[in-house]
């Protein structure tokens, strides 16, 4: 994913349409900085428009030691770029996890700076029995362009994998009151060569438009996006590009545990897969911690390990997100989705 330079803040409208008509009038700096400090957010109760009741239900918990360990198995792999042997052996790792689930696959060849490379989005789904879809969505693949560097992704690509791994095991052979709940595992979301509009989040763009085409996007009541979750001093920060309504929802689950000072304390502006989404209308969330390492200076370079993690960001996020598809569950009914950009 990329982060804004917090003076284009302003210009996130404009941004997200420019995403949306596919032109590029405005280019985003490739290189990735930490939150600004000068860019003071509003804090989650000034833009709260929707709340969900409060409850007493008992917190859900993943198995964060389970994740973990899932995590050092994904970085163990090496580096994962699109169309290399470790790219398939951790596609075999994923799909073995999800023997005996529904498994969706979006496969296809995208045109990239370096040619025609496979993409492969891996789509597991739980049903509910409540009309509507979740989306909890994180991507599996390391930049094509560091494939040569050393770079193993820990956090970057393996955190987000071995959660979706852990919250399969949640999901597996309960059954749901809620919505349905859809694991993505994204594909081709990091850039081939450099990250632009068209080199970047190819799998999350081949999926929005066909679930456009086959009527599964007005289903989906929200996206929720992790990337870079394992980092050992977590600050998921609030992302200008996400919805509002469902930010104020991630923010209450996390109250009830009280890992609310985790959550949203600085602002900044992501593009990665959930924009996709955002572009047609789909409420989404990105949880992300771009501040990995002093000025974020483990992200995209051989410091991407695991010794740099932690079970209990794993456990902070993971519950959360949890509790999050539970108080959406639980909600008579979500805010309608966003007008289509034009
Ligand atoms: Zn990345």
């Amino acid at each position: 994913m990329i982060t804004s330079p917090a003076r284009l803040h302003l210009l996130t409208t404009l941004l997200l349409a420019v995403v949306a008509c596919g032109c590029s009038r405005e280019k985003i700096s490739p290189k990735a900085s930490a939150p600004s400090p000068e860019l003071v957010p509003a804090t989650v109760a000034e833009t709260a428009s929707f709340i969900a009741p409060p409850d007493t239900a008992p917190l859900p918990a993943i198995n964060a030691a389970r994740a973990f360990q899932y995590t050092r198995e994904v970085a163990a792999f090496g580096p994962r770029p699109l169309g290399s042997a470790n790219h398939k052996k951790l596609e075999d790792y994923i799909l073995a996890h999800l023997k005996g689930d529904t498994v969706d696959h979006d496969s296809f060849m995208a045109d990239t700076p370096e040619g025609k490379l496979p993409v492969h989005n891996i789509i597991v789904k739980f049903p509910g029995a409540k009309d509507g879809i979740i989306i909890v969505a994180g991507h599996y693949d390391t930049p094509y362009y560091l494939r040569n560097t050393g770079f193993v992704g820990a956090n970057d690509g393996g955190s987000s994998t071995a959660m979706l791994l852990e919250l399969a095991n949640q999901f597996h052979g309960k059954k749901s009151d809620g919505y349905s709940v859809w694991l993505l595992f994204t594909d081709g979301e990091e850039a081939v060569r450099q990250w632009t509009d068209t080199d970047s989040v190819y799998g999350t763009r081949h999926l929005a438009d066909l679930w456009q085409k086959d009527g599964t996007l007005p289903k989906i009541k929200a996206f929720l996006l992790q990337d870079m979750i394992g980092d050992a001093d977590l600050n998921i920060q609030r992302d200008e590009n996400s919805t509002a309504w469902l930010q104020d929802v991630v923010n209450q689950a996390a109250t009830r545990y009280g890992y609310q000072s985790h959550f949203f304390q600085k602002a900044t502006g992501d593009f990665d897969d959930h924009i996709p989404f955002a572009s047609k209308g789909v409420p989404v969330v990105d949880l992300i911690d771009l501040d990995y390492g002093y000025s974020n200076s483990f992200w995209h370079t051989p410091q991407d390990t695991v010794d740099k993690l932690s079970p209990r960001s794993m456990q902070i996020v993971g519950d959360v997100i949890l509790e999050t598809v539970r108080l959406l569950d639980a909600l008579p009914a979500l805010p309608p989705p966003a007008a289509k950009k034009p």
